[in-house]
């Protein structure tokens, strides 16, 4: 492993990275990622977009369940990764974080100007009049809406999916948008079955393409709204470092692959390049003498 932060601090430590991240950087905070190893496979196929929108009772089930695994959401706090990729962008060696999570612990943990992929499940937006609120206020409404709701939480998943029995669902009460009065509401997040906002995608893409090094953490690169990232700095010679526990389906195009839990390499790395750059170091390869090798 020794060998490993070697490679991947000598890649870092030259600068002008842009980290690309996913669920397995969150596991350690305590959400599940249902492709990773620690993560049993998703219960449930994944809410669509037209699902949600077009059956009233798949959508009655998705606020029942997501009202529950909010909470476990809402309580989750980032982890050492998440700390270890803001002292990387303190340090002047990140430009810049794309995440595909929506738990927002980028942010919490200290990271600025996160671009969040995928939203924030902690935004909710009527989807007749666009009008913004915050989960919280949500999460209020649906208390006062559905007193002595009581079910037992089973398997939560990232996007707070959790399991509930028909009866429990057929008994919860959904509300609407208080702004425009009837508007159906939904999670600020991007569904399956929707498309990422082009400008959003675009920023990315400038992103990407203007960085020295794309650094994957914790994303198996399943769908293509995370791997197209990886698609595009391959084809711009932009070397793609890869850390993920597990195989990913940007392996063939990474100069490094890193399969380590995240919680301890990141912070190794960070304590690696962090402590004696003052300024952006120039050069990749080269560490400062002064840096002790990391054990991990
Ligand atoms: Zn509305």
């Amino acid at each position: 492993m020794t060998e490993t932060i070697d490679a991947l601090a000598g890649l870092v430590a030259g600068g002008g990275v842009v980290v690309l991240s996913g669920a397995g950087l969150s596991t350690e905070s305590g959400i599940p990622d249902y492709r990773g190893p620690s993560g049993a496979a998703r219960r449930h196929s994944p809410m669509t977009y037209q699902t949600f929108t077009r059956d009233p009772l798949a959508r009655r089930r998705y606020w029942a369940r997501s009202h529950l695994g909010w909470r476990m959401i809402a309580r989750a706090a980032p982890n050492d990764g998440h700390r270890a990729v803001a002292r990387l962008q303190d340090a002047g060696l990140v430009d810049g974080v794309i995440t595909q999570n929506v738990d927002g612990l980028h942010t919490a943990a200290g990271s600025p100007q996160v671009v969040e992929l995928h939203g924030r499940l902690d935004e909710v937006v009527c989807l007749d009049c666009g009008n913004r609120t915050s989960r919280e206020e949500l999460d209020r409404r649906l208390r006062e809406a559905n007193p002595g709701f009581d079910a037992v939480v089973g398997a939560v998943n990232p996007d707070g999916d959790v399991e509930l029995a028909d009866e429990q669902v057929a008994a919860f009460r959904t509300v609407d948008c208080t702004f425009c009065g009837t508007g159906m509401l939904k999670p600020d997040v991007v569904f399956f079955g929707e498309t990422v906002p082009a400008p959003r995608v675009s920023h990315c893409f400038a992103m990407v393409g203007a960085a020295r090094l794309l650094l994957v953490l914790g994303s198996s690169l399943t769908v293509m709204s995370g791997r197209r990232f990886v698609l595009r700095a391959a084809k711009l010679g932009i070397p793609v470092v890869i850390a993920n526990q597990g195989p990913t389906r940007g392996d063939g195009y990474a100069a490094l692959t890193v399969d380590a839990p995240l919680g301890r390499l990141l912070p190794a790395l960070a304590d690696r390049v962090c402590g004696a750059v003052s300024a952006r170091v120039p050069a990749a390869g080269a560490l400062p003498a002064a840096v002790a090798p990391a054990t991990l």
